[in-house]
């Protein structure tokens, strides 16, 4: 294993571990929200938290942060942990709720209200909002802000037990309604609201505030670093206030980095939801999804992803990465290690005209030209074979290095073959190419080549008796411009989609070697890409989806 490009966090963390810090130990946590998929972009926070736990032998805790029920599913909690788990990290432990912690907040709540430092505000949402004031004005003081920490006990309790209609009271918490920092203007702590919750039920009708419930779950989990996205930088003093006035017993410390973007895509779980919610895409994990299950089923790997997010780096400017690089990223992966095999993606059938009718040959292949420990597969050679139709034409000059009437090429890890004919259908469509073939050229270049020039090129081929016959789903960006959120007035992403985004070919030959593949196999078909089985493949019908191309393509 390779050893992690140091950043600004790790230099911290060095520092503080220098400094004999937390006990020497490094306790960092991933806190998704379970009210969508994970995407790419939690794709680096997930790598950053675990690979930091797992470079300072520290722990790394997966939590959901499980504060707003409404919006909550336990499909999205089973989604998120089986791509972390796919990814390859472990967490320490079982896995956390903050909902695990309700009990314990509203005692930290308590204390609050006892110190003076929180009240309970019976103004409406509206109002609230109103006498928050804004960045150069001061905000107003509730009448509810004096309230003795008696009167307000007594209220929180009334909250608490379901005396407020939802929406009716709120607790908040007392500490500077001049700041310029508008997280510290009397900030919310709890709310009202009736929602079944899907670790807790129906026994809670007051939530706490994803603010509030944050850095208490960090301090009960012993979290040393807290990291997040930029745009909680502004929330950092209240994180601070909350730890400083609560004894809960530990100081965490957060931590700010900038979230990843890729151009081409969105990567909000609000817009992505949206995507699916509107059917623009099949699902979550259509694998033209910026999500860890679309990738996946795209034909993406663990490590792809990976060594992708090591490559972004992790640093607080604020940038847009290219797509470019995520698809580097498992090209270099897939060439190295996928094995290769033969699709003809738009069939035009070649008859050898001297193949013996019935013959039946079987060629030797690499499975990998450049990994010989990988073997051989057997590719059946026959009288009928399909080719591309792109791979012919009747007229040419010298750069098309691919079968032409009248001159050769090679079948790919077979013989040489000379076009001799074409026959066309009614519109004057070529639909079979006639040829003959030099039984002499196994492994071995034509004899008695002078005068002939060279083989224009090599080209592949499948069995037309023997070959599978399959669909293939070739992918394109599924936005047509580089910011998709970035709309004019009245205008949303979804007029960015690109309504080109998907093209299923239905009527492709795969060499039969292939039969049988399980879903998310990966090959590079030769000198088209690479491919993966998808997850309706069946063995009577394969189906594959295109990963990436075999070199850097677009924009085309
Ligand atoms: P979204 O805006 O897509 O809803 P989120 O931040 O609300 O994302 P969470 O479930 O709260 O989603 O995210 C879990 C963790 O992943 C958080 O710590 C968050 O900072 C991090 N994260 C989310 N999006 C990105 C991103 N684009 N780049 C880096 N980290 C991210
Ligand atoms: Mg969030
Ligand atoms: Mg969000």
């Amino acid at each position: 294993e390779t050893k992690a490009p140091s950043n600004f966090i790790r230099q911290i963390i060095d520092r503080d571990l220098a400094e004999g810090k937390n006990d020497g130990q490094v306790v960092t946590r991933f806190p998704p929200e379970p009210n969508g998929y994970l995407h790419i972009g939690h794709a680096k926070s997930i790598c950053l938290n675990f690979g930091i736990a797992e470079s300072y032998q520290g722990a790394c805790h997966l939590r959901f942060d499980d504060t707003n029920p409404e919006k909550e599913e336990d499909e999205y909690i089973q989604s998120i942990k089986q791509d972390v788990e796919w990814l390859g990290f472990e967490w320490a432990g079982e896995v956390r709720f903050a909902s695990n912690y309700f009990d314990r907040l509203y005692e930290l709540a308590v204390q609050l209200i006892r110190k003076g430092l929180a009240y309970v505000d019976l103004s409406s949402a509206e109002q609230i909002r109103e006498m928050r004031g804004w960045a150069q004005q001061a905000g107003t003081p509730s009448e509810y802000r004096e309230q003795s920490p008696e009167e307000a006990l007594a209220q929180f309790e009334k909250m608490k037990n379901g005396e407020f209609p939802d929406g009716g009271a709120v607790l908040r918490a007392k500490i500077d309604l001049a700041s310029p920092n508008m997280n510290l203007r009397d900030p919310v702590l709890y709310r009202v609201r009736r929602a079944t919750h899907h670790q807790t039920g129906d026994k809670w009708v007051i939530y706490p505030m994803y603010d509030f419930t944050h850095p208490l779950s960090d301090a009960i989990e012993g979290i040393t670093h807290s990291l997040c996205t930029l745009e909680f930088e502004d929330h950092r003093p209240f994180y601070d206030w909350v730890v400083a006035n609560t004894d809960v017993g530990a100081e965490p410390r957060q931590y700010e980095f900038a979230r990843l973007n890729l151009n081409y895509t969105v990567t909000s779980k609000r817009k992505l939801k949206q995507l699916v919610d509107e059917k623009h895409v099949d699902g979550w994990d259509d694998p033209r999804m910026p999500t860890i299950s679309g990738m996946r089923r795209r034909g993406y790997t663990p490590a792809s992803l990976r060594s992708f997010c090591e490559s972004v780096g992790v640093s607080r400017a604020d940038s847009v990465v290219d797509m470019g690089m995520l698809e580097a990223a498992i090209r270099d992966d897939l060439n190295q290690h996928a094995p290769r095999a033969m699709c003809v993606i738009r069939p035009l059938k070649l008859v050898i005209d001297n193949w013996e009718e019935g013959k039946e040959e079987s060629l030797t292949a690499p499975v990998h030209p450049q990994n010989e420990a990988m073997g051989t597969r057997q590719v059946p050679m026959t009288r009928e074979v399909y080719i591309d139709q792109d791979d012919f034409r009747e007229e040419a000059n010298k750069k098309f290095k691919r079968l032409v009437l009248g001159d050769r090429v090679r079948l790919r890890y077979g013989y040489v073959v000379r076009a001799t004919d074409v026959v066309k259908d009614d519109q004057g469509n070529v639909i079979e190419v006639r040829c003959s073939y030099d039984p002499e050229t196994l492994g071995k270049n034509p004899e008695n080549d002078e005068g002939q020039g060279k083989l224009r090129g090599v080209i592949h081929w499948v069995s037309a008796s023997k070959g599978l016959p399959c669909e293939v789903r070739l992918y394109d960006r599924l936005f047509t411009v580089a910011n998709p959120a970035k709309v004019e007035e009245g205008q949303t992403f979804l007029e960015n989609i690109n309504p080109e985004s998907l093209k299923v070919v239905s009527d492709c030959w795969v060499e039969p070697g292939l039969r049988g593949a399980l879903a998310e196999t990966r090959y590079q078909f030769e000198r088209e890409g690479y491919f993966c089985v998808d997850q309706e493949s069946t063995d009577e019908r394969l189906v594959f989806n295109q990963t990436v191309g075999l070199r850097e393509s677009w924009p085309k």
